[in-house]
């Protein structure tokens, strides 16, 4: 397809350094792609996104059909028209958030009818037209309709949403149009490898230029998600994308990509520095602890980012305990930064043949030092 393609330009055992070129721009990987649910990221505009050399947004199939609709983005230039970046975007399928945040009115073979977590209206999802809104939201990647099982669902339950999930992939296929778009396949089956191996060979049939690996960010034990990587490395073709769908934490980052995953992204970093908390080369810091109150240092002494060359912990935690909006903007772009720039740091260890010399330094240091302390 004319505008993308996707190269392995270094491996380090199982872990790759590639360029994934799309119509918006390249992306070097392994990348992190910041979450940008209702058509952007929380508290951070895309100038900061930008400087800190985020390349690929993720935004919300679910969120943007409802509000505010995918026809209006489509009428004005998609996703790239509507908010102003100018880079790749990513959207998903739509069926992980319906499964999880929608009153579920039915799920058939055609779809699931749901009732928006919004304003109650009904809607549906299928395969068709989860491909229509992302075709109208127009972002540089489109994920096929999965059925997205809970982490804990018996291995019966997970089979079938497997098979269908084959199925849809093959009508998301059918129903795809865009030819400056592109779509990738979900795999699912839980933590049996068994069936994760079926659903990535059926998917591998039906052909697509990129493979997710959905439903491991459903609260699964994390040895059952790196043996589903690990079975799933010598399956999925070398030569295509590979990304991890809603992991995780810093670590999980780096244990994936030691694994062979190519893209990922997450809410955590967002989501935890609303909530006050920050990830750093030392661990993890929650600014509410009262240690900070008179702490003069940056949240990472370590960190080259906007908020620690000017921010203190005094006062972030005064910001965040007094409400200011400012708090969750610095302390999200903090967050994201440390997520792109461990990403950066895979990138160069993967070329440099260093990669699991680096990962377990970085591990170490990540676990060794709590920065609150206890
Ligand atoms: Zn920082």
């Amino acid at each position: 397809m004319a505008g993308f393609s996707f190269a392995v330009e270094a491996r380090d055992g199982r872990a790759r350094a590639g360029r994934l070129v799309t119509p918006h721009g390249e992306v070097e990987t392994p990348v992190f792609m910041p979450v940008g649910t209702a058509g952007a990221v929380k508290a951070v505009l895309h100038r900061d996104l930008r400087e800190m050399g985020a390349r690929i947004l993720l935004a919300n199939t679910y969120h943007l059909m409802l509000r505010p609709g995918d026809a209006l983005v489509g009428g004005l230039g998609g996703l790239h028209g509507f908010t102003g970046w100018d880079g790749p975007f990513l959207t998903d399928s739509g069926g992980y958030q319906v499964f999880s945040l929608a009153a579920l009115r039915k799920l058939d073979e055609e779809g699931v009818r749901f009732q928006s977590h919004i304003d109650g209206t009904a809607h549906t999802l299928s395969p068709e037209r989860s491909m229509e809104v992302q075709q109208n939201l127009g972002a540089d990647i489109a994920m096929a309709f999965d059925e997205c099982p809970p982490g804990d669902a018996p291995r019966e339950a997970v089979a079938e949403a497997t098979a269908r999930t084959t199925r849809w992939a093959r009508r998301s296929r059918a129903a795809h149009r865009r030819d400056d778009q592109w779509l990738f396949g979900i795999v699912q089956g839980g933590v049996h490898l068994d069936l994760r191996e079926t659903s990535a060979r059926e998917l591998l049939e039906i052909g697509f230029p990129g493979y997710a690996v959905g439903g491991l960010s459903v609260g699964e034990p994390k040895p059952g998600r790196d043996r589903v990587l690990e079975h799933l490395d010598p399956i999925l073709p070398a030569e295509r994308p590979r990304y991890l769908m809603g992991v995780g934490t810093p670590e999980d980052l780096v244990d994936s990509v030691a694994r062979g995953v190519d893209m990922f992204d997450c809410v955590l970093p967002t989501r935890n520095a609303r909530n006050g908390q920050l990830f750093t080369s030392r661990g993890r810091l929650s600014i509410r602890n009262a240690r900070y109150k008179d702490d003069p240092r940056p949240p990472d002494p370590e960190c080259a980012c906007p908020t620690c060359r000017t921010a203190s912990r005094a006062y972030l935690r005064h910001l965040h305990q007094a409400g200011e909006m400012t708090a969750a903007t610095l302390m999200s772009i903090h967050n994201l930064f440390f997520y792109v720039d461990i990403m950066k740091a895979m990138r160069q260890s993967i070329r440099l043949c260093r990669f699991e010399e680096w990962r377990g330094a970085t591990l170490r240091r990540l676990a060794a030092a709590d920065q609150d302390g206890s």
